[in-house]
């Protein structure tokens, strides 16, 4: 499918008049129309919710869009628990499905009433003697181990995954629980990540509706929810079909059908987890050439790096890039795309096919809208960009600003020294 940008050149001139390149950019209608899509698609299951995982895109104008749908968050932190009941996620909006999870937190998301997901059977300790008592609703993550692996290739291996209880511990986890006094269970399990197939979710479906029957009937639990969690994926390049998410909803709704309804547990609610696919393509960072080099290779430098995009240099992600206003010349020209680190993996593309850049022309990378900006740090100094949401009226607001020199000596405790630089 040809990738094309929702932001047209003249649009961006407009925005950088206001805001200087980089910038992430997020695309409003996008986001809603999709937002709808997703909950059409699972609207047969009278208790669907999506959880948005809140580390995607940790920016609370977008998780106030999402709140309108009637979406929760999934949050994995202190910070992003704060976040969520700050925008007015309350209660059962709020899944906490970490891991590692320092005993505060438990606290934290019990307080506001968030339903905690436990990563492993000792947590069950720690949250009982934290909180004093063990909630009534709870859910526990599950790893089947082994290897997860679709029919067209994609895989998976949960058995490596630092995730989830194995399938005996699950079963020991609902008897322990249940005579705690928990009465509303869950079930959750994350196998696959960036599943660009159709097949990802009723798979994982039917591996967790059978651990559920088989759990009911071990130790009857009351199993309230199943959480597909996140994995969700997306096209990143332009060969890739993206997912059909109403195929996937039917896929699941089948399973269902076959293998909870049968077992008398036909009012389970689906809970999903989606980050990626609730937000990845709608959204972009938009950087500007800003150097060319001929050296062994062809290199054009930008005013954006690794710290405003992680994915390249840390998974060798593709992002598909638009040369603005050059969308319909030739791609002859083999360039490395790399940003300003000291640091060799900084390039946003390498070999890349792309009409003749010229400094100062602006580029678009494609599908940052999903772990693009969240994944950003400071290395060499380097401050962490604005994001700005492109409302479906054309208008543009500024949603974060930019970092100043202010925000990243802030930590230090001789500020004043640097007080003549800010
Ligand atoms: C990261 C994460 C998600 C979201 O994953 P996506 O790939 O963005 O869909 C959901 N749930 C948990 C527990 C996660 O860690």
């Amino acid at each position: 499918m040809e990738k094309k940008p929702f932001v047209t050149l003249e649009k961006l001139q407009e925005i950088t008049e206001t805001y200087p390149t980089p910038f992430h950019l997020y695309d409003e209608r996008g986001i809603r129309e999709n937002a709808r899509r997703l909950k059409e698609a699972f609207a047969w299951n009278p208790g669907f919710k999506e959880y948005f995982a809140v580390k995607a895109t940790p920016n609370p104008f977008i998780l106030k869009i999402l709140k309108e749908y009637g979406f929760g968050t999934d949050c994995s932190s202190m910070t992003e628990l704060m976040m969520s009941d700050a925008c007015g996620f309350s209660g059962h909006d709020i899944m906490f499905s970490s891991n590692e999870t320092p005993p505060e937190e438990f606290a934290f998301c019990a307080k506001l009433g968030g339903i905690i997901n436990l990563d492993d059977i000792t947590h069950i300790e720690c949250v009982e003697k934290t909180l004093g008592y063990i909630p009534e609703t709870i859910s526990c993550r599950y790893n089947p181990g082994g290897v997860f692996q679709m029919s067209n290739g994609i895989m998976d291996n949960p058995g490596d995954a630092k995730y989830g209880m194995t399938p005996e511990q699950i079963t020991e986890a609902f008897r322990i629980l249940k005579a705690k006094g928990a009465k509303r269970f869950g079930i959750h399990a994350f196998l696959a990540s960036n599943t660009v197939t159709n097949e990802y979710y009723p798979m994982l479906a039917k591996v967790l509706f059978e651990t559920a029957v088989k759990l009911k009937e071990e130790t009857g639990a009351h199993i309230a929810f199943i959480n597909l969690s996140g994995g969700i994926g997306i096209p990143y390049r332009p060969d890739q079909e993206p997912n059909d998410i109403m195929a996937i909803g039917e896929g699941v709704r089948q399973v269902y059908e076959e293998v909870l309804v049968p077992a008398g547990m036909g009012d389970v609610a689906l809970f999903t987890e989606l980050g990626r696919y609730m937000l990845g393509p709608y959204g972009c960072l938009v950087t500007k050439a800003i150097h060319e080099k001929h050296i062994h290779k062809e290199y054009i430098g930008v005013d954006a790096c690794a710290v405003n995009l992680m994915r390249p240099a840390m998974y060798g992600a593709y992002h598909h890039i638009t040369v603005m206003g050059k969308e319909d010349q030739p791609c002859d020209h083999k360039y490395d795309v790399v940003g300003s680190l000291c640091e060799n993996n900084d390039k946003f593309a390498v070999d890349r096919m792309l009409p003749r850049i010229d400094r100062g022309d602006l580029l678009v990378l494609h599908d940052t809208g999903a772990h693009g900006f969240s994944m950003g740090y400071n290395y060499n100094g380097k401050l962490r960009s604005a994001e700005l949401l492109l409302h479906e009226d054309g208008s543009v607001e500024l949603i974060r600003r930019a970092e100043t020199p202010k925000d990243y000596f802030a930590t230090f405790d001789f500020c004043h020294v640097m007080d003549k630089y800010l």
